[in-house]
C-alpha cells in the first residue's frame, strides 16, 4: 500500500467521526490520526480519545517544533494534526484516516498531493443543527450560532473535494465510503 491518506472533510455534526469509526472497526489496513485541539473536552470525551487535549500555551509551543502538519483554527479553537503519526501508520503499512475540517483538508491536500478527500454534507442545515444539539446532550452549545454560519461557508466549497455525499441516511452513505475506502486500499 503507497502512503494512502483518505480524508473525511465537511462541517461538525455532518457525521464525518461516526463513519471513521465504522471504518475503523471494518478495515484492519485503516489508521486513524489523533489530532491535538485547545477546546474543552465535552462529557464522554478523554484525552486522546477523540483527541489530545491541550493548553493553549503548549499548543503554541508545538507550532514553533514544526509538530504539525497542519494546524487551523476551527470554531475559536486550534486544531492541528501530528504529523508523526501520519508517517508512523506508513511505516507500519497502514492507510490513514482522519476527520477533519476544510482549511485541514486543503492544506492537507496541498502537501499530501496524493489524499483522497470525501465530503460529507448534511441533509439540510436544520438537520445539521439538530445533530449538533442533540450531541451536546440536548442543549444548544454556546458555539452553535457560529458553527452553523461556518457549516453554511463551508459547503460552498464541496466541490473543492473528489467525493461529495449527503448523510440523508447513515447506512446507505456509509456503503458510499465503503467502496471509495476498498478502491483506494485496492480491494476492488
Ligand atoms: P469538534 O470540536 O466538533 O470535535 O471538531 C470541530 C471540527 O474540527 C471538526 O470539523 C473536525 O473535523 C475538525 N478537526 C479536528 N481535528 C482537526 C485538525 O487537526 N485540523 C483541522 N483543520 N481541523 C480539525
Amino acid at each position: 500500500m503507497k502512503n494512502v491518506i483518505i480524508i473525511l472533510v465537511g462541517p461538525s455534526g455532518a457525521g464525518k467521526s461516526s463513519f471513521l469509526d465504522r471504518a475503523l472497526e471494518d478495515y484492519p489496513q485503516l489508521r486513524d490520526v489523533i489530532t491535538c485541539t485547545t477546546r474543552q473536552m465535552r462529557p464522554g470525551e478523554k484525552d486522546g480519545d477523540p483527541y489530545f487535549f491541550i493548553n493553549k500555551k503548549r499548543f503554541l509551543e508545538l507550532t514553533q517544533q514544526d509538530y504539525f502538519v497542519e494546524w487551523a483554527e476551527v470554531h475559536g479553537h486550534l486544531y492541528g494534526v501530528p504529523e508523526n503519526q501520519i508517517h508512523e501508520a506508513w511505516r507500519q503499512n497502514k492507510a490513514v484516516i482522519m476527520d477533519i475540517d476544510v482549511q485541514g483538508a486543503r492544506t492537507l491536500k496541498s502537501k499530501f498531493p496524493q489524499s483522497l478527500s470525501i465530503f460529507i454534507l448534511p441533509p439540510s442545515i436544520e438537520e445539521l443543527r439538530q445533530r449538533v444539539i442533540r450531541r451536546s446532550g440536548g442543549q444548544s452549545p454556546t458555539d452553535l450560532d457560529l458553527r452553523m454560519q461556518n457549516a453554511e461557508r463551508e459547503m460552498t466549497s464541496a466541490y473543492r473535494f473528489n467525493h461529495q455525499l449527503v448523510n440523508k441516511d447513515f447506512e446507505r452513505c456509509y456503503k458510499e465510503i465503503k467502496k471509495i475506502i476498498e478502491e483506494s486500499l485496492g480491494l476492488v
